[in-house]
């Protein structure tokens, strides 16, 4: 039984498969208007994680993920670089598909953009303002906050804190409570800003309508999972909460689930700081598996310090495992005795670990365990035919919804040949050329050691 941690009830629940029908996970996606970062890298590697693991155990999840291409970040930014917003969004959005895919995050079964179903959201608007939860004023739609008697039991606040938390710009806006917020913006100046036609004018939708118009096209509720980065929580969960079940008139959500923070150096990552790291920069320094297995090296829900000293360390220790990884592939054919290796106990900790609120740093500290005996195998010539192949399978095994260990990858023939010309090389006693090629498939992510048993080469793409 998977138990998760439900920020709803801030609890641990099981998660049982529905009998019929496909599970929905639905995961608040960014508002396109600059690079993915790494607190992107973070939210969406350990949504895709858990998402394959869910799948392994048979879960058959529907899963969808929207794009904010409609916000005021987006008109600014646009505004500032003199370009068309639809096409910064657009840009944006191809970018982050493609940053998506190096990280080997699996595509969600929709990606939803808000563009796209401005329909469904007037639609939602119109039933909130017969309802009584929402009502117009000047420059918008908003909604009625205190009509909505459960407002806050996601977050845990009361009005009144909420009030401190949300930007109050009572001079501005017309509205009957500062916490009241905007379902739609009037614009009436529609030459100027990107504006799709309603009911009440020319205008744009506000930022938290999207989720409860989109997630409910594309789901049933209650949607079995719905996740986002801890920062979401208050007002955006919240308020999609609210707009979902006054105007559904059911239960919005059975879990959610929230990751936790991203820090650089113990302080928090933004670009005031200065301390702002793009996912593209990043990969230039290391591989993108890497980056996967930096973030699953940490709790989901916990903090998660990019700063030098923790990724270097890291580093190492994904080169070492790699290396031992790799050497497996030169035992397939030897004719070593066996050391006696037993998975099976392993196996069934690491899953426990992960049916515990997905607690892969407790799991990954079960496969340490397997990388030391096969280091002590090498170590003491133990390891058998029949015992490589079957370590192989097990991290194959395992990389299917980790996606960070693959001895069984051989490098490119390309690459091939460059080891061969380096071997020629140094049995001529040419170290300095010999080394020269090494460091040039290191480029290529293609570490060479050493070993006891012949040179290996970990394949980290
Ligand atoms: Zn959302």
């Amino acid at each position: 039984m998977i138990k998760v941690f439900n920020s709803l009830t801030r609890q641990k629940e099981e998660i049982a498969e529905p009998k019929a029908g496909r599970f929905g996970f639905y995961v608040c996606g960014p508002t396109v208007y600059g690079p993915s970062h790494l607190g992107h890298a973070f939210t969406y590697i350990n949504f895709d994680f858990i998402r394959r693991f869910l799948e392994q155990n048979g879960f058959k999840i529907r899963y969808v993920m929207n794009i904010t291409d409609i916000h005021d970040d987006i008109i600014k930014t646009a505004m500032n670089e003199k370009i068309e917003p639809r096409l910064l969004a657009k840009k944006y959005t191809d970018e982050l598909m493609t940053d998506f895919k190096t990280l080997k995050i699996k595509p969600a079964d929709f990606y939803p953009r808000v563009s796209r179903h401005i329909p469904e959201i007037i639609k939602l608007i119109k039933i909130l303002i017969e309802k009584g939860y929402a009502y117009e004023t000047d420059d918008g739609v908003y909604f009625r906050v205190e009509r909505f008697k459960d407002y806050g039991k996601l977050s845990h606040r009361q009005l009144d804190q909420a009030q401190t938390g949300t930007r109050v710009r009572t001079d501005k806006y017309d509205k009957e409570e500062a916490y009241d917020f905007a379902l739609w913006k009037k614009e009436p100046n529609k030459k100027n800003s990107f504006v799709f036609k309603s009911p009440w004018g020319w205008g744009r939708p506000g930022w938290h309508i999207e989720c409860s118009a989109m997630s409910a096209k594309y789901l049933k509720l209650p949607i079995d999972i719905h996740a986002g980065g801890q920062d979401l929580i208050f007002p955006h969960h919240e308020n999609e909460l609210a707009q979902s079940e006054a105007g559904f008139g059911r239960k919005f959500v059975s879990v959610y689930l929230h990751a936790g923070l991203l820090e650089i150096s113990s302080q928090k990552m933004s670009k005031s700081l200065g301390n702002f790291v793009n996912i593209r920069d990043f990969l230039k320094k290391y591989p993108a598996r890497f980056l996967r297995f930096f973030v699953l090296s940490h709790h989901y829900q916990g903090v998660v310090d990019f700063s030098e000293k923790n990724l270097a360390e890291a580093w190492q220790n994904y080169l070492k495992i790699n290396e031992i990884a790799a050497k497996l592939n030169l035992l397939k054919n030897n004719d070593l005795a066996a050391a006696g290796f037993n998975l099976k106990p392993i196996e069934k900790r690491i899953k426990q670990a992960l049916n515990d609120n997905f607690n892969t740093p407790l799991a990954l500290a079960e496969i340490y365990e397997v990388f030391n005996w096969i280091d002590q195998g090498f170590k003491l010539k133990k390891i058998s035919r029949i015992e490589a192949n079957k370590l192989i399978a097990f991290f194959k095994k395992l990389d299917r919804y980790w996606l960070i260990f693959q001895p069984w990858r051989k490098p490119s023939l390309a690459a091939k040949r460059m080891m061969k010309e380096r071997e020629k090389l140094r049995v001529r006693k040419k170290y300095e050329e010999a080394d020269a090629i090494r460091q040039r498939l290191s480029d290529f992510n293609l570490v060479l050691s050493d070993s006891e048993i012949g040179s290996v080469v970990s394949n980290l793409n």
